[in-house]
């Protein structure tokens, strides 16, 4: 059996190498290593596989999110809501620009912010939400943007672990992660489900006025050159990381379907056991793209069995293994422990299994084998 490991960029790199390789070549070739053609055709080439009207590229998931709440002009003391279950991220911009970050619960099922906590933290104060499309799957988009619009409020997606993933209206439509709200973020740090080979990151808007201000934004606050209108950043997706996106991109499709399968492989084997619970998907099965694969372990050890699980070379991860509001950098003395149950049951339960594009049958099975001879001890 090959080794398994957790991401295998490796073994991703192996079976594209060429039409990476020759992308790369391109930008040594042209040396225009900053905002070169090949970030333009990404750009316009993500444009259309989303159904965006506008991407601006950026230096990683981070600065987009930050980006993203720049450039819709919040304010100091706006508050901001959020999932309490998340990668810091999320808040850690909201806290650098001088918001308040108001921190909510999530739903056991999904591991998405709940709707209900979102309603109950609301004050006259809140000016966003930032839901988060959690571990590959999209959040409650429907009821979000309806408790958004009743208090015209800017919902902000960070999209960082859901590229390509669809979500579907009660009425039917369809909608890629990420072009629902009034801006969002993505992130193609390299584990992600499109990664590139170092950092980087997109804001999508479909909003003309909001693009162009992003644009100026990202670039030193410049909209004429030499000329600073605003308080900007300096955040540029590079044209060699651009020239690896725009190799994956056309890939991206295939790559969430051999995510979905593995996701399938491993639930069919482990979803009877009365001591785990694998992903809930609540959508169609195209609205979650398994960034992550997240088990519960219920009364069972999970430390020890993800110790077992090390033991055996099958590498297995927290992902969160502390909810945002009791980190010290978040807490606050507004917070309640009886605000977050489910963030605060879950970082006891939760493991998240290999998961990536090259995963076979027999590494799969090893897993989940793995997982029951402990589960069953
Ligand atoms: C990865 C990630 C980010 C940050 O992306 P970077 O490119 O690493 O800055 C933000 N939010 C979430 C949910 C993420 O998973």
């Amino acid at each position: 059996m090959r080794k398994i490991q957790m991401v295998d960029l490796k073994g991703q790199y192996d079976q594209i190498k060429e039409t990476v390789n020759a992308s790369i070549q391109e930008v040594l070739d042209n040396t225009a290593y900053i905002n070169g053609p090949q970030v333009h055709k990404f750009q316009k080439d993500l444009e259309q596989y989303l159904g965006v009207k506008h991407v601006i590229p950026c230096a990683n998931g981070t600065d987009a999110l930050q980006i993203a709440m720049m450039g819709l002009g919040l304010q100091p003391g706006d508050e901001v809501i959020t999932a309490d279950f998340t990668f810091a991220a999320t808040v850690e911009v909201i806290a650098l620009l001088q918001l308040t970050p108001v921190l909510v619960d999530v739903d056991a099922d999904t591991f998405n912010i709940s709707v209900d906590a979102i309603k109950k933290a609301i004050t006259p104060k809140t000016k966003a939400i930032v839901p988060v499309h959690l571990f590959g799957q999209v959040a409650n988009m429907e009821e979000i943007l309806a408790v958004a619009k009743e208090h015209n409020l800017y919902v902000i997606e960070d999209n960082a672990q859901a590229i390509g993933a669809d979500y579907t209206f009660a009425n039917g439509t369809k909608k890629k992660a990420g072009v629902m709200g009034h801006v969002a973020s993505t992130s193609f740090f390299p584990s992600k489900n499109l990664g590139a080979y170092g950092d980087g990151g997109a804001i999508f808007t479909n909003d003309d006025d909001l693009a162009h201000a992003l644009r100026g934004i990202v670039n030193h606050g410049m909209y004429v050159r030499y000329h600073h209108d605003v308080v900007g950043v300096n955040s540029r997706l590079d044209s060699l990381q651009a020239a690896v996106l725009n190799a994956k991109l056309p890939l991206l499709d295939t790559y969430n379907a051999a995510r979905l399968a593995t996701a399938n492989k491993y639930s069919a084997a482990l979803a009877n056991h009365a001591k785990v619970v694998t992903p809930v998907v609540t959508g169609t099965t195209d609205s979650h793209v398994f960034h992550q694969y997240t088990l519960r372990i219920l009364d069972a050890d999970r430390d020890a069995l993800m110790q077992h699980l090390l033991d055996k070379g099958i590498p297995c991860a927290i992902y969160y293994p502390i909810p945002l509001h009791s980190q010290k950098a978040y807490a606050d003395a507004r917070y309640n422990e009886e605000d977050f149950p489910i963030t605060n049951q879950l970082v006891k339960e939760v493991i998240s299994l290999p998961m990536h594009t090259e995963l076979d049958d027999e590494q799969i099975d090893f897993i989940t084998g793995s997982i029951l001879e402990f589960l069953n001890k």
